[in-house]
Formats: C-alpha cells, structure tokens, sequence
C-alpha cells in the first residue's frame, strides 16, 4: 500500500537461536564449523556447493552466512553475489573464507558484497565469537535501519490514516505548484472539512471518531484511486523529486482536515467533477457499529495560478472558500473567487452583528398559516424567525440561520424562538383564540444537544406552554444521522406529549425502515418538489412521499403553495396541510386572529372540480 513498514526481525527476540549457513565443499570444514558454533547456541544448516548454497539459502532463510570461496559448482564469490540480489539477501552478514589472504581476492571478496572475510586455516577457538560479533552488527544495523524508518514515516505520514501528512501536503503542494509553472499547466487545491466532526466525535466516542476519519480517508483513496492518474505519494518520492509526479494527491493535515490536489487541470468542469464525487462518497453512511453517523464535508476549491500563484496564497483562498461553503449551508463545495474575501469578512461581521442582535432584541417572529384541507381551517402555524437589522433591514433567516449554526449561536436563537412561541401562545390563550398547534423549527445542531429534552420538558413545565400545542420541525439528515442513537432521543421528546415533524422531507437521505421506527407524525414535502411539480420528476416525487405517508399513517403537508395548480394537485391527492404565500405571507404574531377567523373552503372547492 502506501508504505512498506519495517518488520522486526525475528533474531532480536529473547531465546532465538541464530541459524548459519555453512556452505563449503570440504566436510572436515563444514563439520568442525558446526561443533564451533552449535557450542556458542547457533542452529547450523549445510551446503556442500554454490549451487545448493543459493537453494538451502533461500529454503531455510538463514542469519548470516559462511561461504568457502573455492566451491564446485558456483564459486562462493557468485554464491554471494546472488545472495545480494535478492531482497532477503539485502542486509544479511556473509562471511567469506578463502585459501589466500592477497589484496585482489580480498577485495573480489567485498565487491562481491561479503560483510567480512577470514583466511584460512581458521581459527577456530575465535570463529564462534567472531560470528556473534557479526551477529550483533548485523541486528543493531537492521535496528537503526528499521528506526530511520519509522522515523521518516513520521515525519511524512499520518500515522492514523496512513496518509501523507501536512509536512508531506507542503512539499507536495510547492513542487506541484513549481512543476505546474514550468510546464504552464494549472492545479486544482481541495481543502476538505468534515462538517460538525466535533459534536459527532464527542458524541461517539473518541475511538469510533478515529475509526471514522480512518474511514474517510479510505474512501477519498478509493475515489480518487479510479482515475488512472492517481500517483501515491510514496516514502521514497518525499525525498525524491520526479518530473513526471502528475494526477491527484491526497493529504489529512490533522484533525477533520485534509487536502485533495490535483495537477495538470485542464478544465474547471474536471475539478467539479471530483468536488462531487469527493462529496458523495464521504456523505454516505459510515457503519460503525450501532452507529451510522453520516458526515458531510465542506469542500473549498483554490486554483494555480488563477487563485494564487504561491502555496500560501493558494492555502489561504481554498480556506476561504471553504468556510463561505461552510456558512452557506455546508456539504457542498465552493470555487474561491475575489468576492469571497469580501464574504468571509461580511460573514464575519454578521457572526457579532447576531451577537449584538439577540441580546438587543433585534430578533421576531412570524407565524404562516397552515390549512387543513378537509375543513378550509387553519390549524396550526410555523413560527419563522426573522431579524430587524438597523441597517440592513430583514435579515432572512436563511442568511443567518447557517451561521448562527456554524458559531454555536443557534441555540441560544432557538431558546429565544421557544420563550417567544410561548409568550404568544399564552397571550393569545388570553384571548379566546383556539389552541392552534404551533410548529418551532429545530435546527441539526440543536437537535443533536444531548440535553435536548431536558431543556424542552423543564420550558414546558416554566412557560406553562400545553405540550400538545407544540410540534418541532426537525430536518431529514439531522434525525437520519446516527439513526439508531435519535430514536431514543425522540422517544423522549414524544414521551413529553409534543408531534413531531420532518421538515424539507424528501431532500436528504432517509432510510425507510428507520422512518418506520422514529416516533414521528407528520412528513413536510420540500418546497422546492411543490415548485416542480409540473415536471414529471417533482410530481413523482410528491406522489411517493404521499403515498408513503399514507402507509406509515402519517400526516402529511405540502409547502410552498403559491399557485393553483399546485394547490388543486395535493387537494386531489388527499394531502392533509398545506402552506404557502398562496394562503398567507408569515404573519406579524397581531395578524393571527384574525387568519384563525378565516376559512378557506372556497378556495380549495373551487379548486376540485366537482
Ligand atoms: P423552512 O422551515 O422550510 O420554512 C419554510 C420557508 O419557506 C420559510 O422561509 C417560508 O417563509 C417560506 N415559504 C412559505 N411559503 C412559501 C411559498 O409559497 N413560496 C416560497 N418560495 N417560500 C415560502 P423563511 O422564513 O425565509 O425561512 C427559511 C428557513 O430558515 C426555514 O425553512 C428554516 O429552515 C429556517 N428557519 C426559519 N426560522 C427558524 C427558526 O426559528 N429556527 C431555526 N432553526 N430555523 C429557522
Ligand atoms: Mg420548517
Ligand atoms: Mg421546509
């Protein structure tokens, strides 16, 4: 795979008994040898001639060896130049024996690759020490071998997931980005961050956190390993430069982070293209155990030379690019471009303009009407958030609602919308009005506080808030995320008498034989199928989800009604509710009275011919 981990070798451990080969012709020799070195605790195996040398060689894989130079056969000079060549034969001690001790066969002798060389007649009171010596070179070489190794790996790789690390990205980046100025060619930087990987480790656990990332890691490999230009990034070519280093490099640079680059780019589309696919793989489910978070990136997109013609330059504006990905809604990816500077500050500034705004109320609400479509009433509402800024005017609250999840700041945001549910519900129970249900959206992070029904069941019991009158919208991906942990958690939100809905159904993953088992009672069509429904795709999709609904006997809503059509589809098709700017625009909460008086029999009458 991607690096070749030293294995320990087995003579360093306690109680091994070195094995020697003794390869020589004369068996007075070979006999004499063995008593030497079988008195010091070696095992001995024999060879009689070069070619049985090389064959007893490879067969019992030995720890050092003695070779007679003058042999039948093969001579032993031969015997240990093949040895050499062979991968097990790299390192291993030989020792050469020869009848003359002149210079010329001495030096045969080392270029041959011999580690020493003894004369004859040997002495044999020495040789079994001499060969013990060797031994002990031999291993401390391999040990220090080994180390430099391990070291190295370090220095380069990730040693959780294997990848090359943000020491390897670096030297990577700056000789791609060199190599891409020579050659005139462009280079992609894909800077990747798991969405919301803190709360999810936290919340499995440190060790299926690492599982998780080791997880991730294997599948940006095996995405990216598809395309035939992917080069890995081996021990060697972190220290070697080679011209021809093209195709994709993969990189974690610590924590949730890593980096995709790809060089000689040819086209944006190309780059897209693996954006998506990086995006889909990662946002699959991760089995891990009776957990199966799914985690999304953030991916931000810098290219060579247009974005930035150094690595810092180039670093920077992908992180840019990833965090306005991140604060427009995350799991998706985003191309830096000049504005986005400009955006990143703004966000920001909106980040402590939020700040400011929730503690000088600065935040409303308004309700939109949602109409039963058997009986033209309205029954219940959706309470959405919106900000009176000073300067900027409404603020929607699809431009902060991702950035307060990004900061943290949304549950204090969504405290505020349940205490502010509450105050009107109470007023207007004051009033007379009907108890109407009310429908408080729920964002993933707030979901996802572990003391989620703590917090609800102790505002219940404060704000004196009916349980019954309140249902949270939860969205798809935040309950399908670590499936099996939620339904407990909404078990015991059910358990404190409130419904609950999933919001924008229909735009996430949703694995049915979880939507059997969650607690839940209603399912909310997306909008944006509602806007499609002329197409035969969108009104499939409704058909399906209606139908669903209807088997798992849920109640079932549609929003985003803005038009007739659209309205006579889900009457025809039985639909319970529906919302949208064609009934009402949200509503100032003194507006609402008024809406609960209304009744809209006439218009979905007239909108079902009879
Ligand atoms: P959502 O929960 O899907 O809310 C429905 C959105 O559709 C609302 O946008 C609503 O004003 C809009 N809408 C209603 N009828 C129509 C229609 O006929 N046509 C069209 N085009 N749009 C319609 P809004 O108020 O801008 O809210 C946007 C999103 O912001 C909400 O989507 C929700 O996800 C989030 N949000 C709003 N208020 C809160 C809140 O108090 N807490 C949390 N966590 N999120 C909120
Ligand atoms: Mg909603
Ligand atoms: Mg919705």
């Amino acid at each position: 795979m991607l690096s070749t981990r030293p294995v320990m070798s087995t003579n360093d451990l306690p109680g091994y008994r070195a094995k020697i080969l003794v390869a020589d012709d004369d068996q007075n020799v070979r006999l004499l040898t063995r008593q030497c070195l079988e008195a010091e605790g070696m095992a001995v195996v024999e060879a009689a001639n070069g070619p049985q040398a090389i064959d007893v060689f490879v067969r019992e894989r030995p720890d050092l060896v003695f070779l007679d130079v003058e042999m039948p056969g093969m001579t032993g000079l031969e015997v240990c130049r093949r040895i050499r060549q062979m991968p097990q034969g790299e390192s291993i001690p030989i020792m050469i024996v020869t009848g003359s001790d002149d210079r010329q066969s001495i030096d045969q002798g080392f270029e041959a690759g011999a580690t020493q060389y003894k004369t004859k007649p040997v002495n044999w009171s020495l040789l079994g020490r001499d060969v013990q010596y060797m031994l002990r070179a031999s291993n401390a070489f391999n040990a220090l071998k080994r180390q430099e190794d391990r070291l190295r790996y370090l220095a380069y790789y990730d040693p959780l997931t294997s990848l090359p690390n943000r020491r390897s990205f670096n030297e990577q980046l700056n000789r791609i980005l060199k190599r891409a100025q020579r050659h005139k060619t462009s280079a992609a930087l894909l800077f990747i961050d798991l969405d919301h990987f803190k709360r999810i480790n936290d919340s499995i656990g440190h060790s299926r956190g690492d599982r998780l990332l080791v997880e991730i890691a294997k599948r940006l490999t095996m995405e990216l390993r598809e395309d035939d230009a992917i080069n890995y990034f081996t021990e060697q070519s972190a220290e070697e430069t080679t011209e021809s280093e093209v195709g994709t490099e993969i990189a974690r640079l610590g924590g949730d982070e890593f980096t995709v680059v790809l060089s000689d780019v040819e086209d944006i589309s190309d780059v897209e293209v693996v954006a998506m696919r990086i995006l889909n793989t990662l946002s699959e489910p991760i089995a891990l155990q009776s957990h199966n978070p799914v985690v999304t990136p953030s991916i931000g997109i810098a290219i060579y030379p247009h974005d930035g013609e150094d690595p810092d330059t180039l670093v920077r504006n992908a992180d840019t690019a990833m965090y306005v990905a991140k604060a427009e809604g995350r799991a998706c990816f985003r191309f830096y471009d000049e504005e986005m500077n400009a955006r990143a500050v703004e966000l920001l500034k909106m980040e402590e303009e939020l700040r400011h705004a929730m503690r000088h109320n600065q935040l409303e609400l308004r309700y939109q009407p949602q109409v039963d479509t058997k009986t033209g009433k309205v029954v219940s509402m959706e309470a959405l958030v919106r900000w009176k800024h000073p300067e900027r005017g409404m603020v929607s609250p699809v431009e902060f609602i991702p950035v307060a999840e990004r900061t943290g700041q949304i549950i204090e945001l969504g405290e505020w919308v349940m205490q502010e549910v509450a105050r009107h519900c109470l007023y207007w129970e004051t009033i007379g009005l009907d108890q109407f249900r009310i429908c408080v959206n729920i964002s993933p992070l707030q979901f996802n506080q572990t003391n989620l029904p703590q917090w609800i069941e102790g505002f219940l019991g404060q704000s004196g808030l009916a349980p019954h009158r309140l249902e949270l919208e939860l969205t798809e991906s935040a309950i399908m995320n670590d499936a099996e942990t939620n339904i407990a958690k909404l078990r015991e939100l059910k358990a404190l008498g409130l419904d609950l809905a999933v919001d924008d159904f229909g735009t996430g993953y949703s694995s049915l034989s979880y939507l059997k088992r969650f607690p839940i009672d209603t399912l909310k069509i997306d909008q944006s199928f509602v806007a499609d429904l002329d197409s035969p795709d969108g009104a499939a999709i409704v058909d399906a989800i209606l139908a669903l609904a209807q088997t798992l006997n849920l109640r079932v809503i549609a929003e985003g009604i803005e038009d007739e059509h659209q309205l006579t589809y889900l009457v025809d098709r039985k639909c319970d509710l529906l919302q949208g700017f064609y009934f009402a625009q949200p509503l100032y909460p003194e507006d609402v009275p008024d809406m609960l008086r209304q009744n809209f029999t006439s218009e979905l009458a007239a909108s079902v011919p009879a």
